[in-house]
């Protein structure tokens, strides 16, 4: 199987796309809409989340198998360390190998329930991802992200120690960084910039979601630990009624932020669909990426 960094090689952009694992045969079906019509465009891979526990963990299994087994895309297995111990991380990463899935995205995450609570590791597994990062490779010939945060984790000191903190994990044996939602670009390519400045060449994605609704936008705001701008925030305040302004709006920002990020360099852009393929399309089809959107 190929790699991400294998994906991401050459001269044009790409995009890749993340889904969340389906809670119900609904969910199940409205996946594999979106999963069929993204195909069609071509992502450079799709990465699936690993839930907080128990079944959403299986199902981010069975669906990650699925696409590796039942489509042309490159799957990218999302694993946490919450609550296993590191030999449950290493059955895990066995069952990945073992339906052909060779590209893991490997965080520590976050303490179930409660995101920002106290975090406790597993009294027999591991507190960064930095450790999570040297196991998965020392498992088989993988290929690993991390995550990257334009504002900081939220539990981080300061963003320089945050940086510091990815490089290590870069360090650890990653190949990219997939970012956290961030509003404006340059959170996300002052940090590049600062990972690249230490000598390291790994490669960081943005990570995108247009704001397609107030509730779309106050998740967003929630995630990336950073208020919206007051320009961007008066651009839709504007359509706090009109719910088709919104959205046209939150596509109009998002293209305009994409295109920024590539002319910047960005090899590739990362979109967070929420297991929906219009908007991503939308956007695409704007930035002239793809022609089928
Ligand atoms: C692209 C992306 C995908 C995600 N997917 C999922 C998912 O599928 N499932 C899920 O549950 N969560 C997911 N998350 C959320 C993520 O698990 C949480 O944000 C979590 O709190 C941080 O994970 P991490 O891997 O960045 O942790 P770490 O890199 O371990 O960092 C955690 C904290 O510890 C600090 N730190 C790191 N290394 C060290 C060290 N060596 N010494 C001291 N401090 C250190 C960091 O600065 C940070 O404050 C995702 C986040 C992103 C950005």
């Amino acid at each position: 199987m190929t790699s991400v960094v294998e994906r991401l090689q050459g001269q044009s952009p790409k995009f890749s796309v993340e889904f969340l694992p389906p809670r119900n045969a609904d969910d199940e079906r409205i996946l594999w809409t979106a999963v069929r019509e993204l195909e069609a465009l071509d992502p450079a891979f799709v990465s699936i989340t690993y839930g907080a526990g128990g079944s959403s963990r299986d199902r981010t299994i069975r669906a990650t198998a699925r696409v590796a087994q039942e489509t042309t895309l490159l799957p990218v297995a999302h694993l946490t360390a919450v609550d296993h111990s590191v030999a449950e991380l290493r059955n895990v990463i066995g069952w990945y190998a073992a339906v052909g899935v060779r590209n893991v995205l490997a965080l520590r995450g976050d303490p179930p329930g409660d995101p920002m609570g106290e975090w406790v590791a597993h009294p027999q597994g591991l507190t960064y991802a930095e450790e999570l990062v040297r196991l998965v490779r020392e498992l088989g010939d993988f290929c690993v992200g991390v995550a990257a945060f334009p504002y900081g984790h939220p539990r981080s000191g300061d963003l320089a120690t945050d940086v510091k903190f990815l490089v290590r994990k870069l360090q650890a044996g990653a190949d990219y960084a997939v970012a956290q939602l961030f509003h404006e670009p340059e959170p996300f390519l002052r940090m590049r910039d600062s990972v690249a400045a230490t000598g390291c060449t790994a490669t960081l994605l943005p990570g995108i979601m247009p704001m397609l609704s107030s509730r779309a936008l106050t998740k967003i705001v929630e995630l990336s630990g950073a208020d919206l701008p007051v320009e961007l925030a008066r651009r839709l305040d504007r359509y706090a009624d009109d719910p088709a302004g919104f959205r046209a709006t939150g596509i109009d920002i998002a293209t305009e932020m994409c295109q920024r990020l590539l002319d910047e360099g960005v090899p590739a852009l990362h979109f967070y669909t929420m297991n929906r393929a219009k908007a991503t399309r939308e956007v695409l089809g704007r930035l002239g990426l793809v022609t089928r959107a």
